[in-house]
């Protein structure tokens, strides 16, 4: 049993939080039979639950703790501003000095490419409102380009694109859209780029690249390529389960989209900061976007923030067309853009996306597919710091498990019990874990994660 004998106190604040907090994305009944863990503090790389266990967090709380937990300085950050000012909006022709020195930074750790550079920054609260935002702003731009029937946006299945109406439409979860009818109008999807999937018999990971790309323009000409406004994809999907696509998949989408002059939204909530091993991803796989989603590590998670990086282009237009009719009363909050600030100039100190790039990334590689020597396990796929598993019946044709035996759901319980936090996606098992991560951490965690699958097995 996962608690043996809860203390008291624990049990009082499961049985209140039973009572009283829908959780987000949760089965309220399963957790009500085995009582939530109720995590305390953190350190390091390591959370502690209110019975004194320690669990190595190996998804980085969600995706958003780069920097690891136990940093002074952005503690220190909110509450110098707290103190300073800690509020004023930038709407009405006002604005506070973080936010300006915080949408300089990212548009200069932005690099440009092909001379097209990133002039301009929404700011929001997540990557939800940030994808609500790109949904305004691109059928905005589409108008005043004189195209007004650019209204469609291309997106992709198992995409997560956040909870909110439209970005839960962008996003490609059919669990997500079967409550409360979505897609909304003008968002069309299509296959995502999953080789272990979708791919043909004998074909490569270079060819399915390439054809997964074309299900981009097959779908434009299908809806019109006069009438498509733009396409959005994580870099590496996440929350879909860590699907990594072939190293021809990028540059065939950009081809496309330059093709019919459609923009490139790179929603890169989870991939941005350091992940993938470069402040932005679109420099890992050299894509040219018009917008970037941006939230999550932005402040390592300590604060929410979140926002868009518009390049010159789109912002000129943006700018020129007079007011966006578009905001929100956290847009640019101070104390959340000083925590940023302070987040960035820690792990461009420590040089986390260089380390993740040439030495972390690529030890957690090495060590990662070591256990595809486990029987459970047939792949194991690395890109920077996200990394999966998957878990199969048969080693020699990756044959999975019947779906109702749920061997994710009860691997990622003996995670738990193990002392590593690791994420199920049916099969898939995933990680993301703090970007300041050693060698010897890596070692730890590749250890637990072997017990974890030993118990599983
Ligand atoms: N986009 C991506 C790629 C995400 O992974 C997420 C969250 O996991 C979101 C958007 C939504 O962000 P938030 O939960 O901050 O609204």
């Amino acid at each position: 049993d996962r608690f043996p004998s809860p203390s008291a106190h624990t049990r009082a604040l499961q049985a209140l939080d039973s009572a009283h907090f829908l959780h987000p994305f949760t089965d309220h009944q399963a957790l009500a039979a085995k009582g939530a863990r109720v995590i305390t503090r953190a350190e390091g790389i390591y959370v502690w639950d209110s019975e004194g266990h320690r669990i190595l967090d190996g998804m980085s709380g969600l995706w958003c703790v780069n920097a690891g937990y136990g940093r002074r300085e952005l503690a220190e950050a909110a509450y110098r501003q707290m103190l300073e000012l800690p509020f004023y909006n930038a709407f009405f022709q006002t604005t506070t000095e973080p936010a300006v020195r915080l949408a300089q930074r990212l548009t200069a750790l932005a690099p440009p490419v092909n001379g097209r550079r990133f002039s301009h920054v929404f700011f929001t609260s997540s990557g939800s409102e940030a994808n609500d935002t790109n949904v305004r702003l691109v059928r905005r731009y589409w108008d005043l380009m004189g195209q007004p029937q650019r209204k469609v946006i291309i997106s992709r299945w198992n995409a997560y694109h956040g909870s909110t109406v439209a970005a839960a439409s962008l996003g490609g979860m059919a669990g997500m859209h079967a409550q409360g009818d979505l897609p909304i109008p003008g968002i069309v999807h299509i296959e995502q780029p999953y080789y272990w999937q979708h791919r043909r018999s004998d074909e490569t990971p270079a060819a399915f690249g390439l054809r997964a790309a074309r299900w981009l323009e097959e779908k434009i000409l299908e809806v019109g390529p006069e009438r498509v406004a733009a396409f959005i994809a994580e870099p590496v999907q996440g929350a879909g389960g860590v699907i990594i696509p072939p190293e021809t998949y990028w540059p065939e989408v950009q081809r496309i989209v330059d093709k019919y002059g459609i923009l490139l939204i790179s929603d890169e909530v989870i991939c941005a900061f350091g992940r993938l091993g470069h402040w932005f991803a679109y420099e890992r796989f050299g894509t040219q976007p018009d917008l970037v989603t941006f939230a999550k590590a932005v402040t390592s998670g300590y604060i929410p923030l979140g926002g868009v990086l518009v390049n010159e282009r789109v912002a000129r237009v943006l700018i020129e067309g007079g007011e966006f009719t578009h905001g929100y009363t956290y847009s640019g909050h101070p104390v959340a853009c000083a925590v940023a600030l302070a987040n960035l100039d820690l792990m461009a100190r420590e040089h986390l996306p260089e380390r993740v790039r040439h030495d972390t990334g690529p030890y957690l590689a090495q060590r990662f597919a070591e256990l595809t020597d486990h029987p459970l396990v047939g792949v194991a796929e690395t890109c920077g710091f996200v990394a999966g598993l998957i878990l199969v019946r048969d080693k020699a044709t990756l044959a999975p498990f019947p779906e109702e035996w749920a061997v994710g759901m009860t691997c990622r319980a003996h995670c738990f019990d193990t002392g590593v936090v690791m994420r199920a996606v049916g099969d898939r098992m995933i990680i993301a874990p703090p970007l300041v991560m050693t060698r010897a951490d890596i070692d730890d965690m590749i250890a637990l994660i072997r017990r974890a699958l030993d118990a599983t097995w």
